[in-house]
């Protein structure tokens, strides 16, 4: 029998502390509970939305009609090479612990907030690595069918903060299992990286002092959620070809790189520091004067508000140098 809560506030299972209120809410410890929580969604005609730790989300509307199935699976385990976690661990706990039984490469991704499952769906990365670089497979259940199905690296359809999961939100994942190195592997190619390490006086570089370098550099540079209600970075950077970068610059000097495609990667935050927005509030919402990709709530923003904040933001970009912004947060 489910222990179902209802008419539940979701403020505490957000970060942007949006207080939406949800119909029903079940909090998932397994897979048999989660396939449970879908039959009796599917069952009482239900809506059905996954959520982990709520970190890139926006709720938007102040009730969400149907079942939240939070998903808090646990478990770790090491095969040789490989981690097996479960997607209710969280994030960067994994990191940590992956350092600690001598598995190396993630610790680029120290940090990320959020759970280990919902790391694949938007294929989360930051200082020049992602997740997709890691995986080996992905456990899901799928909930037209209920089955489990595996999904190897390729099958997850990977890219830019990206994959099969996001373009087709029928799985539940349940373990992730990631393909480490027994050897350290350093890339500290990311610039705001390697001068953090500089400037630290670091020359021998090892995955704990990367990982140190990661955690400093994010608590310098990102505002904690728990102060500061926010989803990380609202937008994508933009990926332009060749023709449309070329009209960018005709309108502004824009620095860029090249993706392995040959794209020009463009730094949306750069054009919205461009546009004027850094810093500037309205009402209970305002663009971080630390990082111009995050917008932060005074923690009573509603989710209406929030989409109508960063609705301002896209179109006086698309305006001033006719690129178009996409937001990054899962909207529900
Ligand atoms: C301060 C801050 C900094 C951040 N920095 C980064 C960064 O550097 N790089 C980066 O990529 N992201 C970053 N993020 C975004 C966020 O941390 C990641 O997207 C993270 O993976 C979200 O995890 P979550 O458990 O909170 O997911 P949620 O917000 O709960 O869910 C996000 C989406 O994933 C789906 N989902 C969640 N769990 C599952 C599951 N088990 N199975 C299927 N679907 C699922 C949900 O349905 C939803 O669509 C940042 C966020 C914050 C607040």
């Amino acid at each position: 029998m489910l222990s179902l809560k209802k008419n539940i506030s979701l403020k505490a299972y957000n970060s942007l502390r949006i207080d939406a209120v949800a119909e029903f809410f079940f909090e998932a410890t397994s897979e048999e509970e989660s396939i449970e929580a879908i039959v009796y969604a599917r069952n009482n005609n239900l809506k059905l939305q996954i959520v982990g730790e709520g970190t890139n989300l926006v709720l938007s509307k102040s009730r969400y009609n149907g079942l939240i199935l939070k998903n808090s699976i646990k478990g770790k385990s090491i095969h040789g090479d490989l981690a097996c976690i479960s997607s209710g661990e969280a994030w960067h706990d994994s990191v940590l612990w992956s350092l600690d039984n001598n598995l190396f490469g993630l610790e680029n991704l120290s940090l990320i907030p959020g759970s280990v499952g919902a790391a694949p769906v938007q294929n989360i990365g930051a200082y020049g690595r992602d997740i997709s670089e890691f995986i080996d497979s992905v456990r899901a259940i799928n909930l037209e069918t209920l089955e489990i199905e595996t999904f190897n690296n390729t099958q997850c359809d990977f890219s830019y903060r990206n994959s099969l999961f996001k373009l087709k939100p029928i799985y539940l994942i349940t373990e992730v299992i990631l393909k480490l190195s027994k050897e350290p592997t350093i890339d500290v190619s990311y610039k705001s990286l390697s001068n953090h390490m500089k400037e630290k006086n670091i020359s021998e570089y090892t995955p704990y002092n990367v990982c140190k370098a990661v955690c400093e550099i994010r608590n310098k540079t990102l505002p904690n959620p728990l102060t500061n209600p926010n989803v990380g970075s609202f937008f994508k950077n933009i990926i332009l070809e060749k023709a449309e970068y070329l009209a960018l610059q005709k309108i502004l000097d824009t620095p860029y790189n090249l993706d392995k495609q040959g794209n020009y990667k463009i730094s949306t935050a750069f054009l919205i520091e461009q546009a004027g927005w850094r810093g500037k509030s309205a009402g209970e919402l305002s663009v971080s004067s630390d990082h111009s990709l995050v917008l932060i709530s005074s923690g009573l923003a509603s989710g209406e508000q929030v989409l109508n904040f960063a609705k301002n933001i896209i179109e006086d970009i698309k305006i001033k140098f006719n690129v178009s912004l996409e937001i990054e947060p899962s909207i529900i």
